[in-house]
């Protein structure tokens, strides 16, 4: 399993895209998980082709991490994508999305292609992709997810401080990205997770890779600071390339 990361920016950062990561398998199924403002450019960028994203998996349905999927949904149609997306979301939280899809072809009703509207559940498997999915703790309700292909698996918390059911996701995950918005420690009813949590969990659960994203601008510098003693934490960067086969999974960064 690959993972490439399109953004992991705070929601209104200069600095990255929003956040929002691309994963594939061998066979290149392909899955987005969040489509902020900012990540239809990131794939473009990328030079896929247009049928190449396979579904797409909504944490939660904040602007920064759903309102790319109109000018996404825009430019697939625009350059005559056929195969079928998958979307999935908390079925709460579809009727946002429902709207972002139909402005992608306003005042025309369909697309070139068709959309399966699936509810995210608790777990389920996608061509051989074991998926699992928990609530964090957030301002609206946002989905975790784990990914389990073979002995490969790739925990992302979206938004949100952790929660027993999204720390029972983090356990043995090849690689995990929690997102970190703070280097001081947050309220315990906070919405977003701080670093003293994010590294006691990194302990805890012997984590082999933890990247921290979804920071605030400002606290990027002294949250890559406070990873350099400890080795396999670190503050994740647009661009960045995984690969889980990897004993030390992530390989670089991209410029694109
Ligand atoms: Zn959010």
């Amino acid at each position: 399993m690959k993972i490439d990361v399109l953004g992991c920016g705070s929601a209104f950062s200069l600095r990255q895209n929003t956040s929002a990561i691309r994963i594939s398998d061998d066979e290149n199924n392909q899955w987005l998980i969040d489509c902020g403002p900012t990540i239809p450019r990131a794939l473009w960028q990328r030079r896929l082709d247009v049928n190449a994203i396979d579904a797409v998996y909504f944490t939660h349905v904040h602007p920064d991490h759903c309102t790319g999927l109109t000018a996404l949904l825009n430019q697939w149609k625009s350059f005559g994508r056929s195969k079928p997306l998958t979307i999935y979301s908390q079925p709460e939280q579809r009727p946002v999305l429902m709207q972002l899809a139909s402005l992608a072809n306003w005042p025309d009703i369909d697309l070139c292609f068709a959309i399966d509207w699936q509810d995210t559940q608790d777990a389920w498997t996608w061509c051989g992709w074991q998926i699992q999915t928990a609530l964090s703790q957030h301002e609206i309700p946002n989905r975790a997810i784990r990914i389990t292909q073979g002995e490969q698996s790739l925990f992302y918390s979206g938004d949100g401080r952790p929660t027993p059911a999204s720390v029972a996701l983090m356990h043995n995950a090849s690689l995990a990205f929690q997102e970190c918005a703070s280097l001081e420690p947050l309220a315990n009813d906070a919405s977003h997770g701080d670093f003293p949590g994010c590294l006691a969990l990194f302990n805890q659960l012997a984590l082999p890779a933890l990247g921290l994203y979804h920071c605030y601008d400002a606290a990027i510098p002294s949250l890559e600071n406070a990873c350099l003693a400890h080795a396999g934490l670190f503050v994740s960067k647009d661009g960045l390339q995984c690969d889980l086969s990897l004993t030390n999974p992530v390989t670089g960064v991209s410029a694109f």
